[in-house]
């Protein structure tokens, strides 16, 4: 893509309102634009990124077996008075023909636990599990980090409906594994640990939260820096010693839940009457995990995470493009190079941002390429020329290099 095509224009300063790193650097950037707190439009960079954590998790997923659905955002009111999730605070409601009573969905237990009843019913169907990327809402009191916690924001949801706990057990154990695959692939492996934790409004039951460590974190976790395992503050009651492999004692960390699982079990199967028969005739309750990622929640983690005082440094594998090629110097045949590289890059299939800006300072066009963060920098000026090459440079490298045509394009490749 051209810079100059792009409606998006960067900014020194940032909004007002935002208060965060991420809501600061994602706007300034032009990836996203703040319409009301918590609540956000995602702009062609912005939304370039969205896409990439999607298309990792939907991969994830579908290796798990996970078959993708969309469900709506409109439920009625009564299928949330059936779980007693009618009640819940950050409920946002709306009205429809004659006064009908609406939820906009927080998350779609009410939802998929009738739906997939109407398909399901003999142990022969089971076990299944269904996800969607889908946007959530939740009226949140304190929707101030930027896309940390949002009141419309994007989630992962799936569910998962087994004929026995032991099955559910199997299943949730592979799932662990694939949320980890989902967490390396988007550069936050190294980072991501799993909190033992309440399971909050929507179980009486441990739930495993994958928790990023980063210091604006909302939560707070107890660390066993020997084996990895974090128990969530919620529940910790005693953190001097770690509960796995007994060494002490746990550092306590600020950290993003960036997802997390559940063992419903049948808390909502049974709200529904949603039971199977097994092989004699005989019928059970079906039994139920959910398993949540943020996705549009980490995208703002990857950003407080990943940035530096000049702006953000985008994981390859979630970076809007993989390369930022410049032509710098005003110059004739710089740009006509450049011109050439762009074609050659983008026949290739690697994904180029181009800054074509005319009148674009270099002063501009440097402080662009590092704010909006792309991994790779490729420079051509006349003093490049000079040498018959190209500047290279990673966002998170200090010192650029000079390369050949040939080896540029064979290294971004
Ligand atoms: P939190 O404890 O942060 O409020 P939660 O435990 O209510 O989140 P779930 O309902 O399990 O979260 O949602 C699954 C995932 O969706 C969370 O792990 C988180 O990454 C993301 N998420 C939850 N609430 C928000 C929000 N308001 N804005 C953005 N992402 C969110
Ligand atoms: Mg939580």
């Amino acid at each position: 893509m051209k810079l100059s095509q792009l409606f998006t224009k960067t900014s020194k300063a940032s909004p007002a309102e935002a208060e965060s790193v991420n809501a600061q650097l994602l706007a300034r950037a032009g990836f996203v634009y703040q319409q009301m707190a918590g609540v956000y439009n995602y702009l062609p960079l912005g939304l370039r990124v969205l896409k990439k954590i999607q298309h990792i998790v939907r991969e994830e997923m579908d290796a798990l077996g996970g078959q993708e659905l969309l469900m709506p955002t409109l439920t009625s009111e009564a299928d949330y008075k059936k779980t007693g999730r009618d009640t819940i605070d950050v409920l946002f409601r709306t009205e429809g023909h004659s006064k009908s009573a609406l939820v906009l969905n927080p998350s779609h237990e009410e939802v998929v636990t009738p739906l997939v009843q109407k398909f399901v019913f003999s142990y022969n169907d089971l076990p299944t599990a269904v996800y969607q990327i889908q946007t959530k809402f939740r009226n949140e009191p304190r929707a101030k980090s930027g896309l940390l916690r949002g009141r419309e924001f994007m989630m992962k949801d799936m569910y998962s409906f087994h004929t026995s706990e032991d099955d559910l057990n199997t299943f949730y154990e592979r799932a662990l594994e694939r949320y980890h695959k989902v967490y390396t692939r988007l550069g936050l492996g190294d980072l991501t640990v799993v909190a033992s934790a309440s399971g909050g409004m929507f179980t009486k039951d441990i739930s495993h939260e994958f928790q990023t460590l980063c210091p604006i974190g909302e939560d707070t976790i107890y660390l066993c820096e020997k084996c990895n395992k974090a128990v969530n503050q919620e529940i910790s009651m005693d953190h001097a010693r770690c509960p796995q492999c007994g060494a002490s004692p746990m550092v306590e960390k600020k950290s993003i839940e960036v997802g997390n699982i559940f063992k419903l079990k049948t808390k909502y199967t049974s709200a529904f009457d949603f039971k199977y028969k097994d092989e004699t005739g005989i019928t059970h309750p079906v039994i139920m995990g959910c398993y949540g990622i943020g996705i549009s929640r980490l995208m703002g983690a990857l950003v407080e995470v990943f940035h530096d005082d000049k702006g953000m440094i985008w994981p390859e594998s979630v970076a809007p493009f993989k390369v930022h090629l410049m032509a710098l110097g005003n110059d004739e045949s710089a740009r006509a190079k450049t011109d050439e590289l762009y074609e050659t890059l983008t026949r290739a299939g690697v994904e180029a941002l181009y800054d074509d800006r005319v009148k674009a300072s270099t002063g501009e066009k440097l402080s662009d390429a590092d704010l909006i963060g792309i991994p790779y920098r490729v420079i051509v000026s006349p003093k490049t020329l000079a040498e018959n090459a190209v500047e290279i440079k990673k966002r998170d490298e200090k010192e650029a290099r000079l390369a050949s045509f040939a080896h540029c394009v064979s290294e971004l490749m």
